[in-house]
């Protein structure tokens, strides 16, 4: 279908992250440069986020405008569940509808396969690791503007090739040596915040809550970024806060939750090791990875705290 398709769309999920964002752009500059009319599209926010804009390197973002109302092929990537593509979800009926193909490219264990063609690989590091091997199929040159898009991918979602094989570590030599500067990439993504950001940590992290007796006996730390506190901040700025909580070591789980909208709290979730947060985020509305997960919930901060830690009593044991 990607190789001779005249046009296609391709979808990261809502609130892209560099694997997402990567994998999509990596895939797109490789269909256009064989004469495909190519965009690449996510249902929010508006616009690229600051951290990400290095990866679009051609200009092939377009803003949810500009995509069609059927589309064709539609390629959605690293997105679990149709609801994970936002306002775009509809071009998935809406492509299937009109006897075009929707092709699934994911990594999640929670993937609903609601494409037309759904390859989905749970064992797969990242998302970008599954468009390689696309791009090989094709035939594609990855050089350095793909192979930048695929490296954020996969460092980012290895936790900086922490959870890795000796299979990942040669797929990201491969990648360093088609030209990509490792550095130069990942600051962007992984070590550069506004000064307004060290003030919302020390508010965030000075309210948090270490529950020893939660989750199952193992731990569970919890802290909140309200919307004051994010004010003027980018939403990687509060993203990234969960990657310091989850470093406390009585804790086998560490929650964020972030104020998104009056009584909205979305929940970024992170396990160690031995309970799957992934079942826990799926409980309640969410999806993701075993150990990182998500959901977003409606209701007041203690009432968001207390379904989180409910479900934490029933979370499947990993070991
Ligand atoms: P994060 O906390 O970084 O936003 O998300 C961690 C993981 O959970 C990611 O793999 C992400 O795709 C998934 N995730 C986060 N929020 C949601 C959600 O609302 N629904 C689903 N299905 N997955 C989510
Ligand atoms: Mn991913």
């Amino acid at each position: 279908m990607l190789a001779d398709a005249p046009d296609v769309t391709l979808l990261a999920h809502v609130n892209p992250d560099a694997d997402a964002l990567g994998s999509a752009v990596a895939l797109g500059i490789a269909l256009q440069r064989r004469g495909a009319t190519v965009r690449v599209s996510f249902g929010h926010p508006a616009a690229v986020p600051e951290s990400l804009r290095g990866l679009d390197s051609t200009g092939i973002v377009v803003p949810v405008e500009e995509v069609p109302a059927v589309p064709p092929l539609l390629v959605a990537l690293d997105a679990g569940s149709v609801d994970r593509l936002g306002v775009l979800g509809d071009r998935v009926a809406a492509t299937a509808a009109a006897g075009g193909e929707v092709i699934v490219l994911d990594h999640h264990v929670s993937n609903t396969r609601f494409g037309t063609l759904n390859v989905v690989d749970d064992k797969a590091e990242a998302t970008a690791v599954i468009v390689l091997r696309v791009l090989d199929e094709l035939g594609a040159l990855v050089d350095e503007p793909i192979a930048r898009c695929l490296y954020a991918g996969l460092a980012t979602d290895t936790r900086c090739f922490r959870v890795a094989t000796g299979a990942t570590y040669a797929t990201a030599a491969r990648l360093v040596e088609a030209g990509v500067d490792p550095d130069a990439t990942l600051r962007p993504l992984l070590d550069t915040h506004p000064f307004g950001w060290m003030g919302m940590l020390a508010t965030v992290l000075g309210g948090a809550s270490l529950e020893p007796d939660s989750a199952q006996g193992l731990g569970f730390v919890h802290a909140a970024v309200r919307a004051a506190d994010a004010e003027g901040l980018r939403g990687e700025d509060v993203d990234s806060v969960i990657d310091i909580l989850r470093t406390t070591r009585e804790a086998e789980v560490a929650a964020v939750f972030k104020e998104t909208a009056p009584a909205t709290w979305t929940v970024s979730l992170r396990a160690i090791a031995r309970l799957d947060v992934g079942a826990v985020a799926e409980s309640l509305g969410g999806g993701g990875h075993r150990l990182a997960s998500g959901v977003t919930l409606h209701c007041g901060l203690k009432e968001a705290v207390d379904q989180v830690r409910s479900a934490l009593e029933s979370a499947p044991s990993l070991r």
